[in-house]
């Protein structure tokens, strides 16, 4: 039996990541989950799927923003359940307020954060990806790294990063067949919203003409299709966020 492509999540923990784990755990996929502080939780996600689905599950616990943990967990990846075929860097960070006020070391927090991890990742993951000549990455980003928002001048920054990011390493990998693409993500209701009072999330579903926003499982549904799928999807970020921008 041929096995299936291993699967690497990071931010895992909870929201956008915990849904891809959950969805690649369903359909059979090996997954290698990780996020930062919250180590309980990834590893109560690691034991639920090791007892409900058909299909191995290991956690790692670190910061991606750390280049050396990054190396640590590739190799530790390796020599435990083997090389990455599928990476979805999803970790991230937000931080609302004006660029003015904003400290060197916050904008640094949320540029390595949600960008250079991209970078760490994806060169740790591309050597065997291209050994293989097959790989694909899906990274998380979202719909203010297209059009940019106020008082998330850094998260856009950082997304818009990841978007260009998408786009020049999918033409680069384009001959290893390995795909590239993004998901830009609208309101996805996850604890990163969770500083939004009620009424101002009747305001923000209001601007959505899907009227409501989107469950974490719905950005998973399309992890999994874009990771699974056509091969010729290549270098593209994809707007998910029911036809609000
Ligand atoms: P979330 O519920 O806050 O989850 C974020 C995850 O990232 C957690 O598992 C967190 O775990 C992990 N994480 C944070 N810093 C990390 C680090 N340095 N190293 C490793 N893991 C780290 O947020 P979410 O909504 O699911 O967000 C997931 C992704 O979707 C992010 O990239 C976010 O920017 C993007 N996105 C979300 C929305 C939205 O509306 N929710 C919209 C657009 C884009 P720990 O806390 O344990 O570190």
């Amino acid at each position: 039996m041929k096995l299936k492509p291993l699967v690497l999540i990071t931010g895992a923990s909870r929201g956008i990541g915990k849904a891809t784990a959950i969805k690649f755990a369903q359909e059979g996929y090996p997954t290698i989950i990780n996020s930062c502080s919250s180590k309980l939780e990834l590893d109560n996600l690691k034991d639920y799927i090791n007892n409900t689905f058909n299909a191995k599950c290991i956690s790692i616990t670190g910061d991606v923003s750390d280049y050396q943990f990054v190396e640590k967990m590739f190799s530790y990846a390796k020599i435990n359940i083997g090389d990455v075929d599928i990476l979805v860097n999803n970790a991230g960070i937000s931080h609302i307020g004006l660029l003015s006020e904003m400290t060197y070391d916050e904008w640094h927090k949320i540029i390595e954060t949600n960008l250079s991890s991209c970078f760490y990742c994806c060169k740790n993951a591309i050597p065997s990806m291209v050994k293989k000549q097959s790989g694909k990455i899906i990274n998380i980003s979202s719909v203010w790294g297209l059009h940019g928002a106020s008082c998330e001048a850094a998260y856009s920054a950082s997304k818009g990063g990841i978007n260009s990011l998408t786009k020049s390493l999918g033409k680069e990998l384009a001959p290893s067949n390995i795909q590239v693409n993004a998901i830009a993500c609208g309101f996805i209701d996850t604890d990163m919203n969770k500083c939004f009072s009620e009424e101002e999330r009747n305001t923000l579903a209001d601007e959505i003409p899907a009227g409501r926003f989107a469950d974490p499982k719905e950005v998973a549904e399309l992890v999994f299709t874009i990771a699974t799928g056509n091969n010729y999807l290549n270098a593209q970020v994809i707007t998910l966020d029911g036809g609000w921008t």
